[in-house]
Protein backbone atom coordinates (compact mmCIF):
# COMPACT_ATOMS: atom_id res chain seq x y z
CA UNK A 1 0.00 0.00 0.00
CA UNK A 2 2.59 2.95 1.16
CA UNK A 3 4.65 1.27 -2.29
CA UNK A 4 1.45 2.59 -4.28
CA UNK A 5 1.37 5.85 -1.82
CA UNK A 6 5.19 6.10 -2.75
CA UNK A 7 5.09 5.66 -6.51
CA UNK A 8 2.18 8.26 -7.04
CA UNK A 9 4.14 10.38 -5.08
CA UNK A 10 6.90 10.53 -7.39
CA UNK A 11 4.97 10.56 -10.44
CA UNK A 12 2.93 13.41 -9.12
CA UNK A 13 6.36 15.10 -8.08
CA UNK A 14 7.58 14.61 -11.38
CA UNK A 15 4.49 15.70 -13.65
CA UNK A 16 4.24 19.25 -11.65
CA UNK A 17 7.91 19.51 -11.95
CA UNK A 18 8.09 19.14 -15.90
CA UNK A 19 4.57 21.76 -16.23
CA UNK A 20 6.26 24.09 -14.25
CA UNK A 21 9.81 23.38 -16.04
CA UNK A 22 7.84 23.69 -19.18
CA UNK A 23 5.74 26.96 -17.87
CA UNK A 24 9.03 28.85 -16.93
CA UNK A 25 11.00 28.25 -20.18
CA UNK A 26 8.19 29.47 -22.49
CA UNK A 27 8.01 32.43 -20.41
CA UNK A 28 11.79 32.85 -20.76
CA UNK A 29 11.45 32.46 -24.34
CA UNK A 30 8.68 35.28 -24.86
CA UNK A 31 10.08 37.62 -22.88
CA UNK A 32 12.86 37.82 -24.16
CA UNK A 33 11.63 37.25 -28.48
CA UNK A 34 8.69 40.71 -26.84
CA UNK A 35 12.45 42.41 -26.20
CA UNK A 36 14.66 41.11 -29.40
CA UNK A 37 13.43 44.04 -31.62
CA UNK A 38 15.76 46.70 -29.62
CA UNK A 39 18.76 46.65 -27.49
CA UNK A 40 17.85 47.71 -23.73
CA UNK A 41 18.56 51.59 -23.43
CA UNK A 42 21.16 51.31 -20.32
CA UNK A 43 23.15 48.92 -23.29
CA UNK A 44 22.37 50.81 -26.09
CA UNK A 45 25.04 52.33 -26.59
CA UNK A 46 27.59 49.58 -26.02
CA UNK A 47 26.13 46.50 -27.37
CA UNK A 48 25.08 46.63 -31.26
CA UNK A 49 21.23 45.52 -32.28
CA UNK A 50 22.73 42.39 -34.08
CA UNK A 51 25.03 41.31 -31.19
CA UNK A 52 21.53 41.62 -29.05
CA UNK A 53 19.59 39.77 -32.00
CA UNK A 54 21.93 37.14 -31.49
CA UNK A 55 22.28 36.42 -28.14
CA UNK A 56 18.07 36.28 -28.12
CA UNK A 57 18.58 33.87 -30.59
CA UNK A 58 20.92 31.93 -28.88
CA UNK A 59 18.94 32.16 -25.66
CA UNK A 60 15.71 30.65 -27.24
CA UNK A 61 17.70 27.78 -29.45
CA UNK A 62 19.26 26.86 -25.62
CA UNK A 63 16.17 27.21 -23.99
CA UNK A 64 14.82 25.04 -26.29
CA UNK A 65 16.88 22.53 -26.45
CA UNK A 66 16.70 22.06 -22.59
CA UNK A 67 12.79 21.66 -22.83
CA UNK A 68 13.63 18.33 -25.63
CA UNK A 69 16.37 17.39 -22.79
CA UNK A 70 13.59 17.22 -20.13
CA UNK A 71 11.08 15.42 -21.52
CA UNK A 72 13.23 12.54 -22.66
CA UNK A 73 14.84 12.64 -19.22
CA UNK A 74 11.34 12.08 -17.86
CA UNK A 75 10.90 9.50 -20.56
CA UNK A 76 14.33 7.98 -18.97
CA UNK A 77 13.88 8.29 -15.64
CA UNK A 78 9.96 5.95 -16.01
CA UNK A 79 11.83 3.58 -18.06
CA UNK A 80 14.52 3.07 -15.49
CA UNK A 81 11.87 2.90 -12.31
CA UNK A 82 8.15 2.30 -12.90
CA UNK A 83 8.58 0.53 -16.36
CA UNK A 84 10.96 -1.64 -14.76
CA UNK A 85 14.58 -0.70 -16.54
CA UNK A 86 16.47 -1.38 -13.49
CA UNK A 87 14.50 -4.57 -12.42
CA UNK A 88 15.08 -6.07 -16.13
CA UNK A 89 19.20 -5.04 -15.43
CA UNK A 90 19.50 -6.65 -11.76
CA UNK A 91 17.81 -9.30 -12.91
CA UNK A 92 19.85 -9.86 -15.62
CA UNK A 93 23.20 -8.92 -14.38
CA UNK A 94 23.61 -11.19 -11.22
CA UNK A 95 22.52 -14.18 -13.25
CA UNK A 96 26.03 -13.15 -14.87
CA UNK A 97 27.70 -11.98 -12.03
CA UNK A 98 26.21 -13.50 -8.77
CA UNK A 99 24.95 -11.72 -5.94
CA UNK A 100 28.09 -10.28 -4.30
CA UNK A 101 30.25 -6.83 -4.98
CA UNK A 102 30.99 -7.68 -8.31
CA UNK A 103 26.63 -7.19 -9.08
CA UNK A 104 26.38 -4.11 -7.06
CA UNK A 105 29.86 -2.58 -9.00
CA UNK A 106 28.18 -3.98 -12.59
CA UNK A 107 25.39 -2.37 -11.67
CA UNK A 108 26.50 1.22 -10.85
CA UNK A 109 28.78 0.98 -13.77
CA UNK A 110 26.12 -0.32 -16.41
CA UNK A 111 23.79 2.14 -15.03
CA UNK A 112 25.86 4.61 -15.76
CA UNK A 113 27.43 3.27 -19.40
CA UNK A 114 23.45 3.68 -20.16
CA UNK A 115 22.62 6.64 -19.16
CA UNK A 116 26.00 8.20 -20.70
CA UNK A 117 25.02 6.76 -23.51
CA UNK A 118 21.42 7.99 -23.95
CA UNK A 119 23.02 11.32 -22.92
CA UNK A 120 25.29 11.23 -25.76
CA UNK A 121 23.41 12.31 -28.68
CA UNK A 122 22.40 15.56 -26.58
CA UNK A 123 25.85 16.63 -25.98
CA UNK A 124 26.89 16.15 -29.55
CA UNK A 125 24.38 18.18 -30.95
CA UNK A 126 24.45 20.95 -28.41
CA UNK A 127 28.34 21.44 -28.96
CA UNK A 128 28.68 20.24 -32.81
CA UNK A 129 25.24 21.99 -34.08
CA UNK A 130 23.87 24.48 -31.72
CA UNK A 131 27.16 26.14 -30.37
CA UNK A 132 28.99 25.89 -33.85
CA UNK A 133 25.64 27.36 -35.92
CA UNK A 134 26.45 30.27 -33.11
CA UNK A 135 30.46 30.21 -33.96
CA UNK A 136 31.12 29.36 -30.14
CA UNK A 137 32.41 25.30 -30.76
CA UNK A 138 35.70 25.53 -31.25
CA UNK A 139 36.32 21.81 -30.28
CA UNK A 140 37.28 18.96 -32.85
CA UNK A 141 35.52 15.30 -33.28
CA UNK A 142 38.59 14.26 -32.27
CA UNK A 143 38.87 16.48 -29.15
CA UNK A 144 35.09 15.79 -28.24
CA UNK A 145 36.32 11.88 -28.19
CA UNK A 146 39.38 12.47 -26.83
CA UNK A 147 37.75 14.05 -23.85
CA UNK A 148 34.95 11.39 -23.12
CA UNK A 149 37.38 8.63 -23.02
CA UNK A 150 39.45 11.16 -20.50
CA UNK A 151 36.01 11.00 -18.31
CA UNK A 152 35.54 7.62 -18.71
CA UNK A 153 38.76 6.57 -17.26
CA UNK A 154 38.43 9.31 -14.83
CA UNK A 155 35.25 8.19 -13.28
CA UNK A 156 36.86 4.04 -13.24
CA UNK A 157 40.13 5.27 -11.78
CA UNK A 158 37.92 8.10 -9.03
CA UNK A 159 34.67 6.27 -8.63
CA UNK A 160 35.10 2.85 -8.60
CA UNK A 161 37.72 2.75 -5.63
CA UNK A 162 34.68 5.75 -4.53
CA UNK A 163 31.62 3.43 -4.32
CA UNK A 164 33.62 0.63 -3.67
CA UNK A 165 34.76 1.88 -0.08
CA UNK A 166 30.82 3.21 0.17
CA UNK A 167 29.25 0.15 -0.61
CA UNK A 168 31.79 -1.89 1.60
CA UNK A 169 30.57 0.30 4.06
CA UNK A 170 27.08 -0.34 3.41
CA UNK A 171 27.40 -3.79 4.02
CA UNK A 172 29.72 -4.07 7.00
CA UNK A 173 29.54 -1.28 9.00
CA UNK A 174 26.47 -1.35 11.27
CA UNK A 175 23.56 1.06 11.46
CA UNK A 176 25.86 3.80 11.30
CA UNK A 177 27.37 3.29 8.33
CA UNK A 178 26.04 6.24 6.63
CA UNK A 179 28.35 8.58 9.11
CA UNK A 180 31.47 6.55 8.20
CA UNK A 181 30.33 6.57 4.49
CA UNK A 182 29.78 10.65 5.29
CA UNK A 183 33.43 11.16 6.48
CA UNK A 184 35.28 9.34 3.41
CA UNK A 185 32.90 11.10 1.07
CA UNK A 186 34.04 14.43 2.40
CA UNK A 187 37.97 13.51 2.78
CA UNK A 188 37.38 12.11 -0.94
CA UNK A 189 36.05 15.17 -2.33
CA UNK A 190 38.77 16.95 -0.20
CA UNK A 191 41.10 14.86 -1.61
CA UNK A 192 39.82 15.91 -5.21
CA UNK A 193 39.39 19.42 -4.68
CA UNK A 194 43.14 19.34 -3.95
CA UNK A 195 44.36 17.43 -6.88
CA UNK A 196 41.97 19.28 -9.55
CA UNK A 197 44.08 21.89 -10.42
CA UNK A 198 47.37 20.28 -10.80
CA UNK A 199 46.08 16.65 -11.43
CA UNK A 200 42.85 16.61 -13.60
CA UNK A 201 42.34 20.12 -15.20
CA UNK A 202 45.83 19.70 -16.99
CA UNK A 203 44.67 16.31 -18.59
CA UNK A 204 42.04 18.64 -20.43
CA UNK A 205 43.51 22.02 -20.89
CA UNK A 206 47.19 23.97 -20.60
CA UNK A 207 47.79 26.32 -18.02
CA UNK A 208 50.62 28.88 -18.20
CA UNK A 209 51.09 31.77 -16.00
CA UNK A 210 49.79 35.22 -16.24
CA UNK A 211 52.96 37.26 -17.43
CA UNK A 212 51.34 40.73 -18.88
CA UNK A 213 53.50 43.09 -17.11
CA UNK A 214 51.08 45.86 -16.58
CA UNK A 215 48.90 42.76 -15.65
CA UNK A 216 50.88 41.54 -12.99
CA UNK A 217 52.31 44.98 -11.56
CA UNK A 218 48.27 45.92 -10.92
CA UNK A 219 47.58 42.00 -9.74
CA UNK A 220 50.86 42.35 -7.03
CA UNK A 221 49.18 45.83 -5.89
CA UNK A 222 45.71 44.78 -5.77
CA UNK A 223 46.91 41.61 -3.62
CA UNK A 224 48.41 43.98 -1.43
CA UNK A 225 45.68 46.43 -0.73
CA UNK A 226 43.43 43.42 -0.01
CA UNK A 227 46.22 41.85 1.81
CA UNK A 228 45.83 38.43 0.22
CA UNK A 229 48.57 36.69 -0.31
CA UNK A 230 47.95 35.60 -4.05
CA UNK A 231 50.44 33.05 -5.51
CA UNK A 232 48.71 31.48 -8.50
CA UNK A 233 47.33 33.63 -11.50
CA UNK A 234 47.37 31.09 -14.39
CA UNK A 235 45.37 31.41 -18.38
CA UNK A 236 44.20 28.51 -19.52
CA UNK A 237 43.58 27.73 -23.45
CA UNK A 238 39.75 27.53 -23.39
CA UNK A 239 39.60 28.72 -26.90
CA UNK A 240 40.89 25.10 -27.65
CA UNK A 241 36.93 24.26 -27.43
CA UNK A 242 34.74 27.07 -27.40
CA UNK A 243 34.60 30.78 -27.73
CA UNK A 244 33.02 31.14 -24.49
CA UNK A 245 35.34 33.16 -21.94
CA UNK A 246 35.26 33.11 -17.86
CA UNK A 247 37.46 33.32 -15.21
CA UNK A 248 37.35 30.87 -12.17
CA UNK A 249 38.69 30.46 -8.66
CA UNK A 250 39.64 26.34 -7.97
CA UNK A 251 41.66 24.39 -5.43
CA UNK A 252 42.16 25.30 -1.64
CA UNK A 253 45.04 25.16 0.52
CA UNK A 254 48.54 25.70 -0.89
CA UNK A 255 46.71 24.74 -4.29
CA UNK A 256 44.67 28.04 -4.75
CA UNK A 257 44.47 29.84 -7.91
CA UNK A 258 42.38 32.06 -10.04
CA UNK A 259 42.03 30.91 -13.65
CA UNK A 260 41.38 33.54 -16.76
CA UNK A 261 39.91 31.86 -19.89
CA UNK A 262 42.64 32.83 -23.25
CA UNK A 263 39.33 33.77 -24.95
CA UNK A 264 38.33 36.41 -22.27
CA UNK A 265 42.09 37.69 -21.17
CA UNK A 266 42.40 38.28 -24.98
CA UNK A 267 39.46 40.68 -24.58
CA UNK A 268 39.89 42.92 -21.44
CA UNK A 269 42.02 45.66 -20.47
CA UNK A 270 44.46 45.53 -17.78
CA UNK A 271 42.25 47.55 -15.60
CA UNK A 272 39.22 45.02 -16.29
CA UNK A 273 41.25 42.31 -15.98
CA UNK A 274 42.00 43.71 -12.61
CA UNK A 275 38.35 44.31 -11.76
CA UNK A 276 37.13 40.94 -12.85
CA UNK A 277 40.28 39.87 -10.47
CA UNK A 278 39.35 41.54 -7.45
CA UNK A 279 35.74 40.00 -7.87
CA UNK A 280 37.31 36.60 -7.61
CA UNK A 281 39.15 37.62 -4.36
CA UNK A 282 36.34 39.19 -3.06
CA UNK A 283 34.46 35.33 -3.21
CA UNK A 284 37.49 34.22 -1.41
CA UNK A 285 37.57 36.97 1.23
CA UNK A 286 33.93 37.06 1.71
CA UNK A 287 34.58 33.11 2.88
CA UNK A 288 31.91 32.06 -0.28
CA UNK A 289 34.09 29.22 -0.84
CA UNK A 290 33.89 27.50 2.64
CA UNK A 291 30.47 28.98 3.12
CA UNK A 292 29.39 26.72 -0.49
CA UNK A 293 31.45 23.65 0.95
CA UNK A 294 29.90 24.12 4.91
CA UNK A 295 26.74 23.84 2.92
CA UNK A 296 27.26 21.01 0.68
CA UNK A 297 29.17 18.64 3.80
CA UNK A 298 25.81 19.40 5.40
CA UNK A 299 23.47 18.74 2.48
CA UNK A 300 25.37 15.54 1.75
CA UNK A 301 25.38 14.28 5.59
CA UNK A 302 21.51 14.83 5.46
CA UNK A 303 21.70 12.80 2.12
CA UNK A 304 23.52 9.44 3.26
CA UNK A 305 21.40 9.63 6.37
CA UNK A 306 18.38 9.56 4.04
CA UNK A 307 19.71 6.88 2.10
CA UNK A 308 20.50 5.09 5.16
CA UNK A 309 16.86 4.97 5.74
CA UNK A 310 15.29 4.71 2.60
CA UNK A 311 17.63 1.37 1.84
CA UNK A 312 15.91 -0.72 4.24
CA UNK A 313 12.22 0.12 3.19
CA UNK A 314 10.86 -2.54 0.82
CA UNK A 315 8.26 0.79 -0.59
CA UNK A 316 11.53 2.49 -1.55
CA UNK A 317 12.45 0.09 -4.11
CA UNK A 318 8.62 -0.95 -5.12
CA UNK A 319 7.33 2.03 -5.40
CA UNK A 320 10.15 3.10 -7.93
CA UNK A 321 9.89 -0.45 -10.22
CA UNK A 322 11.90 -2.92 -8.20
CA UNK A 323 11.77 -6.10 -5.98
CA UNK A 324 14.47 -5.97 -4.13
CA UNK A 325 16.64 -9.19 -3.99
CA UNK A 326 16.58 -11.75 -0.81
CA UNK A 327 19.51 -13.26 -1.61
CA UNK A 328 22.04 -10.30 -2.86
CA UNK A 329 22.71 -6.91 -1.52
CA UNK A 330 20.57 -4.13 -2.97
CA UNK A 331 22.79 -1.13 -1.77
CA UNK A 332 23.88 -0.30 -5.18
CA UNK A 333 20.09 -0.48 -6.11
CA UNK A 334 19.44 1.88 -3.26
CA UNK A 335 22.08 4.32 -4.30
CA UNK A 336 20.51 3.97 -7.83
CA UNK A 337 17.28 4.52 -6.98
CA UNK A 338 17.91 7.69 -4.53
CA UNK A 339 19.90 9.96 -6.91
CA UNK A 340 16.92 9.15 -9.54
CA UNK A 341 14.64 10.05 -7.03
CA UNK A 342 15.54 12.87 -5.48
CA UNK A 343 15.74 15.63 -7.78
CA UNK A 344 12.34 14.67 -8.25
CA UNK A 345 11.32 15.50 -4.59
CA UNK A 346 13.98 19.17 -4.00
CA UNK A 347 13.97 20.44 -7.62
CA UNK A 348 11.06 23.16 -5.61
CA UNK A 349 14.35 24.08 -3.13
CA UNK A 350 16.63 24.91 -6.27
CA UNK A 351 16.08 28.46 -6.04
CA UNK A 352 17.51 28.40 -2.33
CA UNK A 353 20.79 27.41 -3.79
CA UNK A 354 20.73 30.17 -6.68
CA UNK A 355 19.38 33.17 -4.48
CA UNK A 356 22.32 32.08 -2.28
CA UNK A 357 24.74 32.44 -5.42
CA UNK A 358 23.52 35.77 -6.63
CA UNK A 359 23.85 37.48 -2.99
CA UNK A 360 27.63 35.88 -3.32
CA UNK A 361 27.69 37.95 -6.89
CA UNK A 362 26.21 41.01 -5.77
CA UNK A 363 28.73 41.21 -2.40
CA UNK A 364 31.86 40.16 -4.47
CA UNK A 365 30.86 42.66 -7.24
CA UNK A 366 30.72 45.48 -3.87
CA UNK A 367 34.02 44.10 -3.10
CA UNK A 368 35.22 44.12 -6.37
CA UNK A 369 34.33 48.02 -6.63
CA UNK A 370 35.12 48.75 -2.50
CA UNK A 371 38.98 47.99 -4.08
CA UNK A 372 39.22 48.76 -8.28
CA UNK A 373 36.90 50.86 -10.07
CA UNK A 374 33.18 49.52 -10.61
CA UNK A 375 33.53 51.05 -13.62
CA UNK A 376 35.93 49.00 -14.91
CA UNK A 377 33.79 45.76 -13.78
CA UNK A 378 31.15 47.27 -15.28
CA UNK A 379 32.89 47.25 -19.15
CA UNK A 380 34.44 43.99 -18.19
CA UNK A 381 30.84 42.54 -17.50
CA UNK A 382 29.23 43.72 -20.87
CA UNK A 383 32.30 42.21 -22.83
CA UNK A 384 31.62 39.04 -21.13
CA UNK A 385 27.78 39.37 -21.48
CA UNK A 386 27.91 40.29 -25.16
CA UNK A 387 31.08 37.98 -25.87
CA UNK A 388 29.22 35.03 -24.49
CA UNK A 389 25.99 36.24 -26.08
CA UNK A 390 23.99 35.95 -22.61
CA UNK A 391 20.75 37.17 -22.83
CA UNK A 392 20.33 41.01 -21.53
CA UNK A 393 16.38 40.19 -20.82
CA UNK A 394 16.04 37.25 -19.48
CA UNK A 395 12.62 36.41 -17.96
CA UNK A 396 12.57 37.49 -13.90
CA UNK A 397 11.21 34.48 -12.71
CA UNK A 398 13.02 32.21 -14.80
CA UNK A 399 16.21 34.32 -14.06
CA UNK A 400 15.05 33.85 -10.19
CA UNK A 401 14.46 30.28 -10.52
CA UNK A 402 17.48 29.44 -12.30
CA UNK A 403 20.27 32.08 -12.37
CA UNK A 404 23.61 31.81 -10.62
CA UNK A 405 24.43 34.85 -11.47
CA UNK A 406 22.26 38.21 -11.59
CA UNK A 407 21.31 39.40 -14.84
CA UNK A 408 23.58 42.28 -16.63
CA UNK A 409 21.24 45.28 -15.70
CA UNK A 410 20.41 44.26 -12.22
CA UNK A 411 23.66 43.62 -11.45
CA UNK A 412 25.27 46.76 -13.42
CA UNK A 413 22.57 49.36 -11.34
CA UNK A 414 24.09 47.80 -8.20
CA UNK A 415 28.05 48.37 -9.50
CA UNK A 416 26.25 52.10 -10.40
CA UNK A 417 25.06 52.59 -7.25
CA UNK A 418 28.26 51.50 -5.41
CA UNK A 419 30.18 54.23 -7.54
ZN1 LIG B 1 31.47 35.63 -9.07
Amino acid sequence: MISVVFSVLFVSFLLLTLVFQFWLASRHIRHILSNRVAVPAQFAEKISLASHKKAADYTIAKTKLGVVMLMVNAVVLLGFTLFGGLQWLSVHLVKLTGPGMGYQISLLATFALISGVLEFPFTYYSQFVLEEKFGFNKMTLGLFFRDMAVNALLACVLGLPLVWVILTLMEKAGSLWWLYAWAFFIAFQMLIMMIFPVVIAPLFNKFWPLDNAEVRERIENLSKRVNFALKGIFVMDGSKRSGHGNAYFSGFGGAKRIVFYDTLLERLAPNEIEAVLAHELGHFKLKHIIKRMAVMFALSLGFMAMLGFFKDQVWFYTGLGVDPMLLAQNDAMAMILFMLALPVFTFVFSPLGAITSRKHEFEADAFAARHTNAADLITALVKMYDDNSSTLTPDPLHSAFYDSHPSASVRINHLLAAQ
